[in-house]
């Protein structure tokens, strides 16, 4: 049957003639207040032990009480409709709510149907402080890819255990031999099902990122067969015509001709890869409507400033990188920005298609979707879309089409502002953007900013700074006030030269005066001799 295992429904039809077992989970003895202590490890009747229990019955009573009433509220706004905007309008506002990001929303949505639908005995223990709330959500993960009828059957084993005195370890042990029983499929997406791409730009910002193909292995292996023959046949084409002196093909940078030596395999199989032509079965692939953009500060392009840069708006890119892909770049489109502010310098327009140019800067500015919450990147795909609507008839009567007046959107989030489900209004004076989701929340979102990097702000403000200081002491100078008249420019010639006469002296062997600072030395030392006058100059005031 290869790697094409039975997708997890398939599970159910096993079930119509078995149930998982219901065995017996209990605690050697209850978990009073002392045997909580014991097990904690702290000696009794200390502040340790009171700490312990404050926390215990924190846990038992008031946290879980704010849990079940937060997922009880949460579960009121899921609705069964698979793809529809109601869903995408509540799990919004449930994001909002609980201040996280879109995705995060619809999963607390989803996990909060499910406590409540599927696993109601389970989550009355929660409700009674009996089932702590991380082994909940534990339970909650694990029978995600089971059917409904199959969770109900977990609730009613799990809610049967003495799950108010098991220890942790127990209870995971017990949970996790309980959805194996139904079968692989359960617990573990199929191969085929997590065939995926995913692109990671490193954390460090180093200016590299990972492409990760996921999939069923014998699809990976010929692909990285052939990956591997084809860079092998490259190799082998470059070192014959190094030998023969023929041409070299598949000379990408030029590395070869230069250095004499033919690629190595690793750096072959990644151009081969990158630059192959992408087989989408005969179907028409537009060309990109943008380009990929680099938004390099111009500091950081003169070399006077370190500060990064940012590939498609999101991912940063070192200073260095940038600079080089700049000189490498046929063309500049040079974008004015607000110094304080990160704004766009630009202009409004009456007509209302979207200019390229001002889609471009768009897209700079809203590189993910700007519905607050949805991470969705629109550098490509998105949408540019009037805030107030544009009038057809009466151009100056509606919205301009302005960068104060456009924003990107995703596609679904376009669709459903289009539909009036969602209702942004700017304010004109902050540039804060108040969303109406639906009938149901009401949220703030400052217009991105960013495109002046922190570091860049500061540099410029410092300069500022700087700057100002250099006139004020300019102005000072010029007025005469720090001159000196010609008697104090002789009087402190005259202090440093007895100074450095005093000094000597006392560092003399025979005056002992740095030998130890403790000894009072000779009482009598009638200390060092007198200079001879300068320009008829006494000794000076000390
Ligand atoms: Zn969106």
């Amino acid at each position: 049957m290869g790697y094409d295992d039975a997708p997890a429904g398939r599970a159910a039809d096993r079930l119509a003639v078995a149930e998982p077992p219901r065995k017996t989970i209990r605690a050697r003895r209850p978990l009073t207040p002392q045997a909580l202590v014991e097990r904690a490890d702290v000696a009794p009747r200390t502040a340790e032990a009171a700490t312990v229990l404050r926390i215990y019955r924190r846990r038992r009573e008031e946290h879980a009480a704010l849990y079940v009433a937060e997922m009880r509220d949460l579960a009121s706004l899921w609705t069964e409709e698979d793809e529809g905007d109601e869903k995408t309008l509540h799990a919004l506002a449930a994001a909002t709510g609980l201040r996280t990001k879109l995705g995060r929303g619809e999963t607390r949505l989803r996990d909060a149907h499910v406590a409540v639908t599927d696993l109601p005995a389970c989550f009355s223990r929660v409700a009674a402080g009996e089932l702590p709330t991380d082994w909940f959500e534990w339970l909650l993960r694990s029978v995600l890819r089971l059917t409904s009828h199959q969770r109900r059957q977990v609730d009613e084993r799990v809610a049967a255990w003495q799950v108010d005195a098991i220890d942790v370890e127990r209870f995971y042990r017990e949970l996790r031999l309980l959805i194996d029983w139904f079968g692989r499929a359960a617990v573990q997406e199929t191969p085929r099902e997590q065939r995926a791409v995913h692109l990671t730009p490193s954390p460090d910002g180093d200016g590299t990122g990972c492409l990760t193909v996921v999939g069923p292995i014998p699809e990976l292996l010929a692909l990285g067969h052939r990956l591997d023959a084809a860079a092998r046949a490259v190799q082998d084409a470059q070192r014959r015509a190094l030998e023969t002196g023929g041409t070299i093909l598949y000379d990408v940078d030029g590395d070869v001709a230069r250095d004499g030596r033919h690629m190595p395999l690793s750096a072959l199989r990644y151009a081969i890869l990158t630059r192959s032509r992408l087989d989408t079965g005969g179907v028409e692939v537009p060309e990109p409507a943008f380009r990929l953009s680099v938004v390099v500060p111009v500091l950081t392009l003169l070399g006077r400033s370190n500060a990064p840069a940012t590939l498609d708006g999101t991912i940063p890119i070192p200073a260095r990188m940038a600079r080089e892909l700049a000189a490498k770049a046929p063309a500049f489109e040079r974008v004015l920005a607000d110094a304080a502010t990160g704004d766009y310098a630009h202009a409004a327009s009456k007509t209302y298609r979207v200019s390229r140019a001002m889609a471009e800067n768009l897209r700079l500015i809203d590189p993910v979707c700007a519905v607050p919450g949805c991470d969705c990147t629109v550098m490509s795909v998105g949408e540019s879309d009037h805030i107030e609507e544009f009038d057809l008839e009466h151009p100056a009567r509606g919205g301009p089409t302005a960068i104060e007046n456009l924003h990107r959107l995703c596609r679904r989030h376009h669709r459903m502002k289009t539909a009036g489900l969602l209702d942004p209004v700017r304010d004109e004076t902050t540039g804060v953007t108040r969303w109406r989701i639906g009938e149901i929340a009401v949220c703030d979102a400052r217009r991105d900013g960013d495109l002046v990097t922190r570091e860049l702000g500061q540099h410029l403000r410092r300069a500022w700074e700087q700057y100002e200081a250099d006139l004020e002491f300019e102005a000072i100078l010029h007025s005469g006030a720090l001159d000196e008249s010609p008697q104090e420019r002789l009087d402190a010639i005259e202090e440093q030269r007895w100074g450095e006469h005093l000094l000597e002296y006392w560092s003399r062997p025979d005056t002992g005066g740095a030998e130890d600072p403790d000894d009072p030395g000779d009482p009598d030392d009638p200390g060092p001799p007198g200079l001879d006058p300068r320009c008829g100059y006494g000794p000076p005031p000390f």
